[in-house]
């Protein structure tokens, strides 16, 4: 067992005496602190927002409107690293359970509890580029428009999802998907070294070589496992100088052909383009492609040939600076970069949060036509019915299938797409009946970062053969299943 590189200073900051031996018997030995505070609030320098205080109502919301009503006992804004240990010690020996949070995205709502204290990570949100390195230190607070930018600012980037105000720590824990994703694979394969606070209470600094267990889980073993990063190190890609983007849409008539086509192709396209297909219903129905391609956009006619040779097919085509281009996807063209943020969760934020369910699957083969008239359907269906509902389908391939399905925890390697069911502002009962239909079509996969607190055997789908040495990996840093949650590893 690697000794925590923080072991000197901590000593000498809480007066522990610790002694660090080899195996998980260790790690049940916690740091020795002196005196543990009552409160959390002598404990940490950073803010806390005790329930019902002033500041708590806004602290407690996530971005899910669905979670509105779950009121934590506190939500704790550590200043740094040193905080979050602390916070953590303090947790571990008082008995409260701790529930980290990043951007506050989580489907579920796992960065909220109602009966322990959420760490609101948003003030680690550093971001240091090692040009000589080609690498980015980020903190686990980060929020992706923030992520792009700075990063751009270095003549770098890193693939991640679309959405600006998703945090750096739900999504790459859980895997990373977005629009480059063909060309340059997920978040977590870029990952070069974490550092994560343990139930121990330990900061440990960990990579391929020290800690390869604890490293290889973080890549796609999901958020909240484990213990609480606090910050990444990423290896860079060089900012592409620019990217092609198209979108392509079809009259409803056609939009099972279209799907049909767009998962005949997609996934076995030039790998530097990546896209996504959406079948859409509220106020009517459509279908539709967007997506991104690093190269020129005068190769796009060409390439998009298999879908625009379905009947009614209309293409758009444009060419955009890459930075300007992750502000379009992130639908924040015409506003600053303060505004390109949820509300409430940074200063100057204006985008809105959302009230929605989801579910999700993998296909590992083109749907058969029973599968595309059970979409089709359900999206007729739907547009009659209240709120509005969405399937997403993610095109894989590329990069992200190159990568072995053992050689991270995120074990997705081998399929076509990622789908999401999407329904907002109401009616699970159609997200439910949907996904029940699909089950003959499907491969049995789901994606742990579109976490789905109603899907049975989530182990298997989520980590498929992974999941015994995600327990194996969780018993060792965490014997005492401390950070547990519904769809925890080893719940
Ligand atoms: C609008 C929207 C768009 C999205 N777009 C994409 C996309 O394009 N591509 C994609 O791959 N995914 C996408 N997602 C899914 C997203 O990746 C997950 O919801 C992700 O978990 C969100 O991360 P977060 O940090 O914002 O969430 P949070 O709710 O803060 O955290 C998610 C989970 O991670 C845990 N966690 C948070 N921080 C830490 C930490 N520092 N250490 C340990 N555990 C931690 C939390 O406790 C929770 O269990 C999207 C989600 C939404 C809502």
């Amino acid at each position: 067992m690697t000794e925590p590189i923080d072991r000197r200073t901590f000593l000498a900051q809480a007066g522990a005496v610790v002694g660090v031996g080899a195996g998980a018997r260790s790690l049940r030995r916690k740091p020795l602190v002196r005196h543990v505070p009552r409160k959390l609030s002598q404990a940490i320098r950073g803010p806390v927002f005790r329930r019902g205080a002033p500041g708590f109502a806004e602290a407690a919301l996530v971005y899910n409107e669905r979670f509105d009503a779950v009121a934590p006992l506190a939500v704790a804004r550590p200043f740094d690293t040193r905080d979050v240990q602390a916070a953590v010690q303090w947790g571990v020996a008082r008995g409260v359970s701790l529930r980290a949070r990043s951007g506050g995205h989580s489907y579920a709502g796992y960065s909220t509890l109602a009966d322990g204290i959420v760490l609101d990570l948003r003030k680690l949100n550093s971001i240091a580029v090692d040009r000589a390195a080609g690498t980015a230190t980020v903190g686990a607070g980060a929020q992706l428009i923030d992520v792009y930018t700075a990063l751009a600012a270095h003549g770098a980037t890193i693939p991640a999802g679309s959405c600006p105000s998703v945090g750096i720590s739900g999504v790459t824990l859980g895997g990373g998907m977005g629009l480059a994703g063909r060309a340059f694979g997920l978040t977590t394969d870029h990952v070069v070294g974490v550092q994560i606070v343990t139930p121990a209470g330990w900061i440990r600094n960990v990579d391929a070589t020290s800690d390869p267990d604890l490293f290889w889980a973080l890549r796609g073993g999901g958020g909240g496992n484990f213990g609480v990063v606090t910050r990444f190190t990423f290896r860079l890609r060089p900012l592409p100088p620019s990217a092609a983007y198209f979108f392509v849409s079809w009259p409803w008539a056609s939009a099972g052909e279209a799907l049909d086509a767009w998962l005949r192709s997609a996934p076995h396209a030039n790998e530097a383009m990546t896209s996504i297909f959406h079948l859409n219903a509220g106020g009517g129905t459509s279908a539709e492609v967007t997506g991104q391609y690093l190269g020129s956009s005068g190769d796009l006619t060409a390439l998009l040939k298999p879908l625009t040779a379905v009947p009614g097919a209309n293409l758009s085509t444009g060419q955009e600076a890459y930075l300007p281009l992750q502000n379009r996807w992130a639908g924040c063209s015409s506003i600053s970069q303060a505004a390109c943020h949820t509300v409430g969760s940074a200063p100057g934020g204006t985008l809105q949060r959302a009230s929605f369910d989801a579910k999700s699957d993998y296909l590992r083969k083109a749907l058969a036509p029973g599968g595309l008239k059970v979409l089709t359907q359900a999206l007729e269906t739907r547009a009659s019915g209240p709120g509005s509902g969405a399937i997403l389908f993610d095109s894989y391939g590329g990069a992200i299938n190159r990568v072995a399905p053992d050689a991270t925890a995120f074990v997705h390697r081998d399929v076509l797409c990622a789908m999401q069911y999407l329904s907002y502002n109401g009616d699970d009962a159609w997200l439910a009946d949907t996904w029940s239909k699909m089950r003959p079509y499907v491969c049995g996969q789901a994606y742990q970062n579109y976490i789905d607190a109603s899907l049975p055997h989530w182990q298997r789908a989520y980590y498929g053969a992974n999941y015994p040495r995600l327990v194996a990996t969780r018993e060792h840093f965490d014997p005492d299943h401390y950070f547990k949650f519904a769809q925890g590893i080893g719940a």
